[in-house]
């Protein structure tokens, strides 16, 4: 089975790379019916927080990025990768280098000197342990100097490096700590990870790495490195840049389908499909739809499909990703009522609405309360003429059947009774009922609130 992993390092936000990045494995292991696994990897101790690593479990949280078993940390398994250092060195894949820090410097300034590489080569790689100091060291890997180390990359294609490019990288510190290359490796092997599906700045560590799963006889995973993601100036996005977390867009009122969604499709395709459920990601998803240049971000884009999803969401699931929405952009919650009204306005306030806070502004007539008094925009349309219209239409409501049909009747007559079209009611009415220009219909907001709120908002704007 597809065993694929998500491996954030808790130094910032999850930032939207990020996120994309444990979306493309949550789809690919999801989509064939595989494991998706979450480890954290916290090895550096001095960068590593828990307000990070809880900032990363709420955003996948939020995108809905469920995971499999516990969530791993790697600084946890440290003594586990020590030990497969130890078998290394056994068995003579990897060795002591007692070099110090000054030597190796000095080494590198020789070389710079004298034109030659300054790739690090350990006097300590072919000496016989009999003849070892009694001195710290470091563990080395016994790397191939000759021939190469070729990577089948499901999207870089075949990725090839001259072994005589690579040191002997360290293994093991000389405070028995592992380094992250290790960690990597030995955690994979062990999580029975099967694809890898990471941004493509670790393209050079699979290099590396696959040299560790040589060494230790362990069979590779499938790579896939996939392009970073630019920003709309086509700009590199920088990794920690708060205003990228996913947070943020939570709090820019994106709901997250729509996000799973547009974060998809970046850097992704297939065919000419822009709109999809999750389903159809799940089992459209693969690596052979990636593309191999940088995608970039594009608000309009991210706005337009999320204008699709708000359209066709549950109202239980609107109702959710509204909380989330406030609760991120330190908003006060809803109340019962409001949450009430907004369930009984939501079919009307889901079209065109292409974020939260837009449905949201629309929903202003459920959610303020009596007297509405109308933005300054909405006050354009109340005027001595429109308060008289407003004033004339009440009773024609008093006594409608409260039904679509009958509202537009009432008002039709009214407006026509002054040889106006309905449509030059609409303004006064959407002041009235919302002191708002920007509203569901007026019919809508009618039939939302009902009779006795209709004509209490209209009595209001007409005195
Ligand atoms: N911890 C690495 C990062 O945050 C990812 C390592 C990996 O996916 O192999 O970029």
């Amino acid at each position: 089975t597809v065993v694929t992993r998500f491996a954030p390092s808790p130094t910032g936000f999850l930032h939207i790379g990020g996120a994309r990045t444990a979306l493309f494995n949550w789809l690919y292991a999801r989509g064939r019916g595989g494991k998706f696994l979450l480890r954290i990897e916290d090895t550096d101790r001095e960068r590593s927080t828990p307000q990070a690593t809880q900032a990363i479990l709420d955003g996948m949280d939020w995108l809905g990025l469920d995971y499999d078993g516990d969530a791993i940390s790697q600084f946890d398994r440290a003594h586990r990768h020590a030990n497969v250092a130890q078998q290394m060195l056994d068995a003579g894949h990897a060795y002591k280098c007692f070099s110090t820090q000054d030597e190796i410097a000095a080494f590198r300034d020789s070389a710079r000197e004298n034109g030659k590489s300054t790739l690090f080569r350990s006097p300590w790689r072919d000496i016989d342990p009999a003849d070892h100091p009694n001195a710290p060291f470091v563990i080395r890997l016994k790397a191939p100097q000759d021939g190469e180390t070729v990577i089948h990359d499901d999207v870089q294609g075949e990725v090839r490096w001259q072994n005589d490019q690579l040191d002997d990288m360290v293994l093991l510190r000389s405070d028995g700590t592992p380094v992250y290359m290790l960690a990597v490796v030995v955690d994979d092997y062990d999580m029975g990870v099967t694809h890898v599906i990471r941004g493509d700045d670790h393209l050079s560590n699979a290099a590396r790495q696959s040299l560790i799963y040589t060494a230790m006889g362990w069979p590779l995973p499938t790579y896939a490195h996939i392009p970073l993601i630019h920003g709309p100036d086509g700009k590199k996005l920088s990794k920690r840049h708060g205003a990228l977390g996913v947070g943020e867009y939570q709090a820019m009122g994106y709901p997250a389908p729509g996000m799973r969604n547009y974060l998809a499709r970046l850097g992704w395709s297939h065919g000419d499909d822009e709109f999809f459920t999750d389903a159809q990601a799940k089992e459209w998803f693969d690596t052979t739809g990636i593309g191999k240049s940088p995608a970039r971000l594009d608000f309009k884009k991210l706005e337009h499909i999320c204008g699709q999803h708000i359209a066709v969401m549950e109202n239980a699931a609107l109702l959710h990703e509204i909380d989330g929405y406030l609760a991120a952009s330190g908003q006060a919650a809803l109340t019962p009522k409001q949450k009430d009204g907004l369930s009984t306005a939501m079919y009307c306030l889901k079209e065109r609405a292409k974020t939260i806070p837009e449905l949201l502004e629309k929903a202003h007539f459920v959610l303020g309360k009596r007297p509405f008094v109308p933005d300054e925009k909405a006050a354009k349309s109340l005027d001595d003429v429109t308060r008289s219209l407003l004033a004339e239409l009440t009773p024609h409501l008093q006594n409608a059947s409260w039904t679509r049909d009958m509202l537009e009747t009432a008002v039709t007559q009214v407006a026509e009774g002054h040889g106006m079209k309905m449509g030059k009611l609409a303004g006064p009415l959407r002041a009235a009922l919302a002191g708002r220009a920007v509203t569901p219909s007026v019919f809508d907001m009618m039939l939302v609130i009902g009779r006795d709120e209709t004509i209490a908002r209209l009595t209001d704007a007409a005195a």
